[in-house]
């Protein structure tokens, strides 16, 4: 059988930029893996691609798959629900290819807690001033809602005390060679390899 493949989990405070390094990772190739499409109940953005950026559903299919046990981990966030569906990325695991997760704090958390094995990189604003203006030139949130996400960022930074690894998303070009720099190292971990020496050097 093939070894297990790791699963890399990319979370961080909203606002940080994840989706914007996980679209770097994906396009450039930055490394072999497998995108873990998410279901979401929120409508699609323009642009957006059904089975491609996230499977769009009914708030009904959501509760479905909740209730089926169809999700890894889910979570709702501004009013929508989003969640990881789980025999997708068990299977791929399984496979031995990597599988890369872009999800909110608290679906990481969820994650942490059913596969402690996995990688887990938390994506950080160099600085609050950063991410005010990151927000505010989204332009698509008021400056009461943006106070509110910058409070709430405020407690999430705290959060990576329960991660792997802290990469500052200064440009995304810098993050995206630390997130390879960060695979490439898991990858010759000893505690990942070391069953593999051990049936090695195994006599029998
Ligand atoms: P957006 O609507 O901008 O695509 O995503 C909103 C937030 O949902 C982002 O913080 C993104 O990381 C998070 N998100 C996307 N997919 C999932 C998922 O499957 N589970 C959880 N918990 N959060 C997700």
């Amino acid at each position: 059988m093939a070894d297990k493949g790791l699963l890399l989990v990319l979370s961080g405070p909203s606002g940080v930029g994840k989706g914007t390094v996980k679209s770097a990772i994906v396009e450039n190739k930055v490394f072999p893996f497998e995108y873990s499409v998410s279901m979401t109940t929120r409508k699609p953005r323009p642009g957006e691609v059904d089975g491609v950026d996230y499977y769009f559903v009914s708030r009904e299919r959501f509760q479905e798959a909740i209730n089926q046990g169809e999700l890894l981990e889910y979570n709702e966030y501004v009013g929508n629900f989003y969640g990881t569906p789980v025999a997708p990325v068990k299977k791929m695991l399984e496979e031995g290819k990597d599988v890369l997760l872009e999800i909110d704090v608290n679906g990481a958390q969820k994650v942490r807690e059913k596969m402690p094995d996995g990688v887990f990189i938390f994506l950080t604003p160099p600085d609050l001033h950063t991410l005010h203006m990151r927000l505010e030139n989204r332009g698509t949130e008021s400056e009461d809602v943006i106070m509110g996400r910058i409070k709430q960022a405020r407690k999430e930074i705290l959060v990576m005390q329960d991660y792997d690894y802290a990469v500052v998303n200064d440009t995304v070009a810098n993050a995206v060679d630390h997130i390879k720099a960060i695979v490439d190292a898991e990858h010759v971990s000893v505690k990942r390899v070391i069953d593999d020496y051990r049936k090695m050097v195994r006599e029998d």
